[in-house]
């Protein structure tokens, strides 16, 4: 469905500059002053601690993500275990995993793709200097159901039979890091 263009005059929570906003934009950077801010459904713009990575090419632009080291609690239940998955399961969200979820415009699958393999690989996150970056479209409203749905794909691609799956996932506010 089309959406009407909206108009959002945004100045920057630190300095007052005027935020350039585009449609569907969430969250910005100061270009005067470097404050990082998001846009939030409930509190409207609110600071946000923004991070450059090492590696982005002079005049390329980064690609913003979200992180936040969420914490899994789980329990599965299966028809038949192989033993190892479940060992498996308990190791890997014994302690809390670093979700890197692309706050960027691209197509669902690739999101999730993304996120999958970020989270079984997670790249060493080096700060580096600002840089430009793409629009974040991403609202951070949409973090959790993307990581749980996350939770529950790794869940279900383990070589048992799963039967059932219970859990929660704590994430706390995330920042948001540009990537080259
Ligand atoms: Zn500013």
């Amino acid at each position: 469905m089309a959406r009407p263009i909206e108009l959002i005059p945004l100045v920057c929570l630190n300095c007052s500059t005027p935020i350039p906003a585009g449609k569907d934009e969430m969250a910005w950077v100061c270009a005067q002053c470097g404050q990082g801010m998001a846009l939030d459904v409930q509190k409207g713009l609110t600071p946000l601690p923004v991070h450059y990575a090492k590696g982005i090419q002079p005049g390329r632009r980064g690609k913003p993500y979200w992180v936040a080291d969420g914490q899994v609690n789980l329990q599965r239940e299966v028809y038949r275990s192989s033993g190892k998955s479940a060992q498996e399961a308990v190791q890997f969200w014994s302690s809390p995993r670093s979700f890197l979820i692309p706050a960027y415009s691209l197509p669902q699958e690739d999101l999730l793709a993304q996120t999958t393999r970020f989270l079984l690989q997670p790249p060493a996150l080096i700060s580096g200097p600002r840089a430009q970056f793409e629009p974040v479209t991403l609202s951070m409203e949409d973090i959790q159901p993307v990581a749980e749905f996350i939770v529950m794909a790794i869940e279900a691609s383990r070589k048992d039979m799963l039967k059932d799956i219970r859990f929660s996932l704590d994430l706390p506010l995330p920042s948001l890091w540009i990537l080259p």
